[in-house]
């Protein structure tokens, strides 16, 4: 079984991925980590390079935001998840982070993905937001066939005709996804929904339907965050969800990492 600093991932305990969006700040993302740790969050996330769709949008802090994820992760010892955009951020990251995540858009950059094949760090794998099944297992394929097996698969939402939300999460795609490639996968209802008033219940029908985790984007004050406020969780929110969380998956024999 696949194991992330000690953490397991597709196992009877269930590991959530949370924090911002963007690392905007030292003092953001302290604040964040420090309410996540106390409702013993494993693992922190937070993006450094983004990918956004208009270039006027914030870009994330880049280099200058690799001191304060090191800083933060190691201070509350959770292992830090941040999205590699380009082969050249690899080796740069490696002291940062624990988990590369590929995002959506780069799903098809089989470059990217052949690079991070041969790195030892596992990978979070989000689901290009137009791929088909195919297509996304022989994305997860490419980095596999390099050597790397720790693969991470993440729904996030795909685009529908449906307007009113920022994606469509596709629930079928856990239990198919799960049983042809026999990864791990997480479920991210954050970008699935793209409103914060939807990430719960799509976080509990995610782990009804076996997921093996959730990535959520917490953020303690989604009115002023740089990229994603709309979809955010505040922590208490957070709080509120993980109760939730661990009485729908004492329903099915499992447990949230962490609690008893
Ligand atoms: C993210 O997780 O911050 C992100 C940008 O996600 P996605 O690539 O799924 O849009
Ligand atoms: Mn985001």
């Amino acid at each position: 079984m696949l194991e992330i600093c000690g953490v397991p991932f597709g196992g009877q305990s269930v590991p959530l991925i949370a924090g911002p969006c963007s690392v905007e700040s030292e003092e953001q993302l302290e604040q964040i980590a420090s309410d996540l740790h106390k409702l013993d969050v494993p693992f922190l996330r937070g993006g450094l390079y983004k990918l956004r769709t208009k270039p006027d949008s914030f870009q994330g802090l880049g280099e200058e935001g690799f001191s304060i994820a090191k800083k933060v992760s190691d201070k509350f010892h959770m292992p830090f998840t941040t999205e590699v955009t380009d082969i050249r951020q690899i080796e740069k990251l490696y002291e940062v982070a624990s988990i590369f995540q590929v995002g959506t858009r780069n799903m098809y950059n089989y470059d990217l993905l052949k690079e991070l094949g041969k790195s030892s760090k596992p990978v979070l794998l989000k689901r290009a937001f137009s791929a088909t099944y195919s297509e996304f297992l022989n994305a997860a394929e490419y980095i596999i066939s390099e050597g790397n097996e720790n693969v991470i698969l993440c729904e996030r939402g795909i685009r529908t005709f449906v307007q009113e939300t920022r994606n469509t999460f596709d629930i079928n795609a856990i239990p198919f996804l799960k049983q042809k490639s026999g990864l791990p996968i997480v479920a991210d209802p954050s970008h699935g929904t793209g409103l914060s008033s939807l990430v719960e219940p799509i976080a509990l029908a995610a782990l009804a339907a076996g997921a093996d985790g959730l990535l959520i984007e917490v953020h303690n004050k989604p009115e002023q965050a740089l990229s994603d406020g709309q979809q955010a969780l505040t922590p208490d929110e957070f709080k509120s969800l993980m109760e939730k969380a661990a009485l729908i998956l004492k329903a099915s024999g499992r447990t949230l990492h962490g609690r008893a």
